[in-house]
Parts: structure tokens; C-alpha cells; sequence
């Protein structure tokens, strides 16, 4: 298996004039994109069809915007490209209601709606991007009104000088291996059924390897060794980077916290519990482990 399908986003601030696709805009309301329903499949909505019927329902989100962001009356933020497509992005009202030739669609199932990996990874960066932007028309030190800066993805409050760039909250997950075993987990928020791998945010001060095996302890009780990169993923719900790590069981019986882990077993690949999708990096993994 391929651990880097998907990857057609190519994150930018400023748009490439070279690119000679069409451009697209990411209307995103909570966890739900808007898409253009072609019958046979869905679509990123192109810019120019998608501006006009939106317009009215944009989120005024701030007062004072900064110029740059307002393109024929959205608030909408480039974000990058996909495949020669400039892309954008937009949060759109709750109150919308859906276009006639559009369809919402959770972002978490983009890619078995569409059949497109890469188009998680692209929404999910205008998820984390619009989540930021929401969360930052204030100054968090002084409290007055914010603006986009025009050379670099920041707001700058001209009142203080702070200066506050796009959070990415770094987190590991852990695939820990038996022999031909590996651990598998059930979360209290996880579906019925679902077991997935160990994970967890990074503390100020930790080293990524100091969190896996904190998260071990504490979640499942063991202790792990010859703790190895794997790779790494963004999880943009709302601004996580996933970094997975595989790691040997060292020692330790199961002893699961019963607060975030209710239940945690060692799996045979022949003997799997349902898992996360392909589109989670945790479903990749555990897919690894059963090729191997
Ligand atoms: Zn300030």
C-alpha cells in the first residue's frame, strides 16, 4: 500500500499564475462541504458558478476584513493548488440552504463520496484554515480587532504587535507490535465495534517519543521499545498533525485507563475488529501491518 496516496494538495498563500486549471472554492459550514452533484459524481464547485449563489449566505465573520480576502463579496482565502486547480476557501451560514445542483457532504466522507483521497486532505486544510480564521478575529492578548496580514497566512493586531499564525497541534499515534500481533484499542467515543491504534496529543516539553510511550502507559498500561517513525498525516479536526510511530511491545500486561480506553486487545491480521478507513492514517497502518 501506497502511504502517500492522496497527496494532490499543494499548500501556498499566494496563488501560482501559472496554473491553468479552473478554480475551485471550498464552501465549508461546520463539517460539511458543499459540492456540485454531476449525478454520476460529486465535485469541487468551481469558483465562478458557486460565488454568485453564495454570496448572501457568507458569515460576516469580521468587520474590518482585510481587502485582500474579499473576492466578488466572499470572504474566501486561497489555499493552495490541486492538480492545476487554485483553490479557495470559504465558510458559508449554517442557515444555507442547499443550491439546486448541490449537494453538502461531511467532510470525514469525502473520499468515499467521491472515490479521491486527496480531496480529504484538500478539505480538510480549508477546515483547519477557516477554523483558525474564526478563532483569531481578536487579538488573544489585547482584544482588539485583528487584520490579515497580506504577505504571510497570519492576523497582526496593529494595537499590541502580536502576530498569530495558523495552530498545528502535533499528536502521535502508535502501532505496537507482538510478533504477529499487534494492539488494537476501543475508544469511549469510537463507534461500536471499532478498535484503532494509540494516540495522543504532544505535552509542552515532550519529545515525540517521550508521548508514545506516555500515551501507552497511561492508556493501555505497557511498555513499548525500538519506537520508529512511520510517517505522518494532517488531521485538520480542527488543526492536528498526526505523527505515527510503530513500536515494540516491551514489557507489561494490558491495563486499560477505562476513562479514554474501554477495552484493548492484541490482533492477529487474520482476526481483525472492524477499523478506521484509509483516509485516517491509523487505517493505514493497521492495513501495513496485515501486508507485511
Ligand atoms: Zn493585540
Amino acid at each position: 500500500m501506497d502511504i502517500m496516496d492522496g497527496q494532490g494538495y499543494i499548500p501556498a498563500f499566494q496563488k501560482n499564475e501559472k496554473l491553468e486549471g479552473s478554480d475551485w472554492l471550498l464552501a465549508i459550514e461546520n463539517r460539511r462541504i458543499l459540492m456540485k452533484n454531476l449525478g454520476e459524481k460529486l465535485c469541487i464547485p468551481e469558483r465562478a458558478e458557486l460565488t454568485s449563489v453564495l454570496t448572501k449566505y457568507i458569515l460576516d465573520e469580521a468587520a474590518e476584513v482585510n481587502e485582500n480576502d474579499i473576492k466578488d463579496g466572499l470572504i474566501e482565502e486561497y489555499i493552495g493548488s490541486y492538480n492545476g486547480h487554485a483553490c479557495y476557501c470559504t465558510r458559508i451560514s449554517e442557515q444555507i440552504e442547499c443550491p439546486e445542483g448541490f449537494q453538502f457532504v461531511d467532510l470525514r466522507e469525502l473520499t468515499s463520496q467521491t472515490g479521491d483521497p486527496g480531496l480529504f486532505i484538500l478539505s480538510g486544510a480549508a477546515n483547519h484554515i477557516l477554523h483558525w480564521r474564526s478563532m483569531n478575529q481578536y487579538c488573544g492578548r489585547c482584544g482588539h480587532k485583528t487584520k490579515g496580514k497580506t504577505d504571510e497566512r497570519a492576523f497582526a493586531c496593529d494595537h499590541c504587535g502580536n502576530v498569530v499564525y495558523p495552530r498545528i497541534s502535533p499528536a502521535t499515534i502508535t502501532a505496537i507490535l507482538r510478533g504477529d500481533e499487534i494492539l488494537l484499542a476501543h475508544n469511549r467515543n469510537f463507534a461500536p465495534g471499532l478498535y484503532s491504534l494509540i494516540a495522543g496529543y504532544v505535552e509542552p516539553g515532550e519529545s515525540l517519543e517521550q508521548c508514545v510511550e506516555r500515551e501507552i502507559q497511561e492508556e493501555v498500561g505497557i511498555k513499548v521499545k525500538n519506537i520508529r517513525y512511520f510517517s505522518s498525516q494532517p488531521w485538520s479536526f480542527p488543526d492536528s498533525l498526526m505523527m505515527a510511530f510503530i513500536a515494540e511491545y516491551d514489557s507489561g500486561e494490558i491495563d486499560v485507563d477505562k476513562v479514554e480506553i474501554i477495552d484493548a486487545k492484541w490482533f492477529r491480521a487474520d482476526n481483525l475488529p472492524l477499523i478506521p478507513s484509509t483516509d485516517s492514517v491509523a487505517g493505514k497502518m493497521i492495513r501495513w501491518f496485515c501486508e507485511r
